[in-house]
């Protein structure tokens, strides 16, 4: 491994401008679950780590006076499944928290360090392949071992995004905070993320100096607000791991019938993919089995699996129902999808 340097900036500006000055010679360290694994396997060999920890003020949650969940960047995933406002108003946040992996890894990674964790794709991961993110020409999924890719939104990567929380916090409307060289910037954390198709080397919109600093959730998504959300999620083992395929979902609902819904799925696309089509197929009614049933259609419609994850689509669809029909109060519909 090449020797690095670690900085210590004492304020976000200073650890803007090392990241800036260094470009890919330098990376932004957090808890470092990912990143030390990145450094490890030899996918990366940056001259300096920029300790994030160094600079004070991004750990902690906080509720604002305008009624928003303040999340600090620093904050670890421990902090946010425990919060006693994420439990009670959020429940999508705190369950996709806990779901994160072992307690070891939630009590050192932090929500930022979460959010921009980088693919989990094995061709990625491995320091033999030189695949389409790392420069090289070809995807090898589309001739290769597919199975944990994505059916949705693929090409001409087929990566999917890793992150529990992000398709939580996106089912609850959660903005991103960033800090910059140029200055400060917030935005949707939906928008946050970005398409193979839009951009291959990188999974986010942010450029060379930009740190994400807080994530903000709207009151309106809150179970205070008349909101009730959960988070679903299948994995291939018992014990820790990544999603297979996970469902997050945010209904308000006016008495039987569905008033607004954001509904998220995880594990099958290289985003945090937004079901909007299926969103449709339970407003302005009740969630009922059909409905859930036309919502699961709806949102798997587009699926185009690759060689060996055709599994994906019906268990996305089964994770749908279940979680819509959990949150109506509705009974389980166990018709095989
Ligand atoms: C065995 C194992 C199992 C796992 N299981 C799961 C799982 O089930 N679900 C899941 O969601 N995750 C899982 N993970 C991933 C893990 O949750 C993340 O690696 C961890 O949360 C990253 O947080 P960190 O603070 O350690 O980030 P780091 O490793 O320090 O950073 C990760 C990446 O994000 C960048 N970064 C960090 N903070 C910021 C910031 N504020 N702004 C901009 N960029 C930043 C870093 O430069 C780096 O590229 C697993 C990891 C392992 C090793």
């Amino acid at each position: 491994m090449r020797r690095f340097a670690v900085a210590e900036p004492d304020s976000l500006e200073a650890a803007a401008g090392i990241l800036a000055r260094e470009g890919a010679e330098a990376r932004l360290l957090a808890g470092g679950i990912d990143l030390l694994g990145e450094l490890k396997d030899r996918l990366i060999s940056p001259r300096t780590l920029v300790n994030l920890k160094a600079v004070p003020g991004l750990e902690g949650i906080r509720s604002a006076a305008d009624g928003t969940l303040r999340v600090g960047a620093l904050t670890t995933l421990t902090a946010l499944a425990d919060h006693d406002r994420v439990r009670g108003e959020y429940p999508a946040i705190a369950q996709a928290a806990l779901s994160v992996g072992s307690p070891e890894i939630r009590n050192v990674g932090t929500v930022g360090g979460n959010l921009c964790q980088r693919p989990r794709c094995w061709y990625y991961r491995s320091a033999l392949h030189r695949c389409l993110k790392k420069g090289g020409d070809v995807c090898f999924t589309t001739t290769g071992e597919s199975r944990y890719h994505a059916i949705l939104g693929g090409g001409p990567s087929f990566i999917v995004h890793p992150s529990d929380l992000a398709p939580a916090l996106v089912a609850c409307d959660a903005r991103v905070a960033i800090a910059g060289p140029k200055g400060a910037r917030e935005l949707p954390l939906e928008r946050f993320y970005v398409l193979p198709s839009e951009r291959l080397d990188h999974e986010t919109v942010l450029v060379a100096g930009e740190i994400v600093t807080e994530v903000i959730v709207p009151p309106s998504a809150s179970s205070a607000a008349g909101r009730r959300s959960s988070f679903l999620k299948f994995k291939e083992r018992d014990s820790f791991d990544f999603a297979l395929v996970s469902v997050a979902v945010s209904l308000k609902m006016a008495g039987r019938s569905c008033a607004e819904a954001r509904l998220v799925l995880g594990g099958v696309a290289p985003v945090p993919w937004r079901a909007a089509e299926a969103e449709k197929e339970i407003v302005g009614g009740a969630v009922d089995a059909a409905a859930a049933g036309r919502a699961a259609a709806a949102a798997l419609k587009d699926a185009a699996p690759l060689a060996d994850n055709g599994y994906k689509v019906p268990l996305a669809k089964a994770l749908i129902r279940r979680a819509l029909l959990d949150l109506a109060g509705a009974p389980p519909d166990l018709t095989p999808s």
